[in-house]
């Protein structure tokens, strides 16, 4: 099954906004065994949309638009399809009624351009927006399969997810491949490559890749044969016990929150050159404050001394960006807080050197009041690129020191 995706919209050929929705349809899609083959981006401009359409259409199984769906003028994808395709259109009372009930809900009046949005193109099935207004719109013509998103990302994902894809798989009847993906913290993608060299995947009739970001490498096996799959994840898994830490779109910034809430404990953060972003993205996971406790930026040395007693004569000896200074900042901010596990990130973010320290090089510490581990990175790349490469180091620390005291507490109830 071929898949093609068209992005609808002109902010989406300008500069600012790039089209990731068909990121994540891919993704999704390639779940049910659909490749995309193509994908385009076309402004709000009615003969290149009739056109995009219609050669989209000629050439693939199933074509996916986003965008353009909304009551305003430039929204004119429904309109464009149904013409490109000879199709009228009819007014649902129902749906009209439904919008009109979401601006009364939400105490403003209904305005005669959403309207529009209660329009089905004819042989269509109209496709229930969740979070937002616009419907979609699910139509077979000629052995194609079309299909109609918003531009909205969250409504988008919403309907293939509660719609689009129980659809699509109840239509084409074909075996679907299983797949697992597993996420490994603190291994080089090489590493991990190298090692996994030994089995032999494609004897198992199995895919294997192997993807990498700043924030996780991430190991995808799949196949036709469930058991398969099962049987060599926990193969991949039992080569590297301390570096998976999840599978799926699980981050190590939730696990690490579910290890600590599930032991009853705390922890606290000292960021250097990551300027926070630690705590962001701890408390991006809704629920954290039951195990985040909170955390300074220590930006300044003087801060760090004064917040955290950090020694000034350290400081000048070592230099801020130091082995000894981590360590010191952890400390100090476990006690600062409290809590039962203290962070400390410091750096050299760049993307100039700093105190006769190489951009990219960053010390993170971590303690748990008794343990302390230390350790020193060359991280390559931007400021941002250091900085994110700084807090998944951090947290895959505190995750590797969290596992091993409750495995201790364990080892010693078990006698
Ligand atoms: P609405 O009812 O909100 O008007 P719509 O279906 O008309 O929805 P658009 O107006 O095209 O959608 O886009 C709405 C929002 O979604 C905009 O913020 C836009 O930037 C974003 N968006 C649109 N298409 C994409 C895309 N392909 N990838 C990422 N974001 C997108
Ligand atoms: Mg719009």
């Amino acid at each position: 099954m071929e898949a093609e995706l068209i992005a609808i919209g002109s902010e989406l050929l300008g500069r600012d906004k790039i089209d990731t929705n068909s990121l994540y349809l891919t993704e999704a899609l390639s779940r049910l065994g659909i490749q995309v083959v193509r994908k385009s981006v076309v402004g709000d401009d009615p003969l290149r949309l009739k056109d995009a359409f219609l050669s989209a259409i000629a050439r693939s199984d199933l074509v996916v638009s986003t965008g353009g769906l909304g009551p305003t003028r430039d929204d004119i994808t429904r309109d464009m399809l149904a013409e490109a395709l000879g199709l009228s259109m009819r007014l649902d009372p129902e749906i009209l009624e439904g919008l009109r009930q979401r601006y009364l809900d939400r105490g403003t009046e209904f305005q005669e351009n959403s309207t529009k949005q209660a329009y089905v193109v004819n042989g269509a099935e109209s496709i229930p927006n969740g979070p937002g207004a616009a419907p979609g719109t699910y139509l077979e013509k000629d052995g194609t399969v079309i299909v109609l998103l918003p531009g909205v990302p969250r409504e988008m994902r919403h309907m293939m997810d509660h719609f689009v894809l129980d659809r699509l798989k109840e239509q084409w009847d074909f075996p679907v491949p299983y797949s697992i993906s597993m996420n490994f913290g603190g291994i080089p993608e090489s590493v991990i490559d190298q090692r996994l060299r030994k089995f032999d995947f494609s004897n198992q009739e199995l895919e294997f890749a192997i993807l990498a970001s700043l924030r996780r490498v991430q190991v995808v096996l799949t196949g036709m044969n469930r058991d398969k799959v099962e049987d060599m994840a926990a193969a991949v898994k039992a080569e590297f016990p301390e570096g998976f830490y999840s599978e799926g779109d699980r981050f190590l910034e939730e696990i690490v929150l579910e290890q600590l809430i599930k032991a009853g404990k705390t922890v606290s953060v000292a960021e250097s050159c990551t300027g926070g972003l630690l705590g962001k993205t701890l408390t991006d996971i809704p629920g954290s404050s039951s195990a985040f406790l909170g955390g300074f930026v220590v930006y300044q040395n003087d801060a760090k001394s004064r917040l955290l007693g950090v020694p000034e004569d350290m400081l000048a000896s070592k230099g801020a960006v130091s082995r000894e200074v981590a360590d010191w900042m952890s400390n100090g901010i476990r006690g600062a807080f409290e809590s039962d596990y203290g962070i400390a990130i410091t750096g050299v973010a760049g993307p100039d050197s700093s105190e006769q320290k190489p951009a990219g090089l960053v010390f993170v510490s971590v303690t748990d009041g008794r343990e302390r581990v230390g350790r020193e990175f060359h991280f390559a790349g931007s400021r941002e690129m250091v900085r994110e490469q700084s807090v998944t180091a951090a947290l895959n620390m505190i995750r590797i020191l969290i596992s091993k005291d409750e495995a201790g507490k364990k080892g010693v109830s078990n006698g």
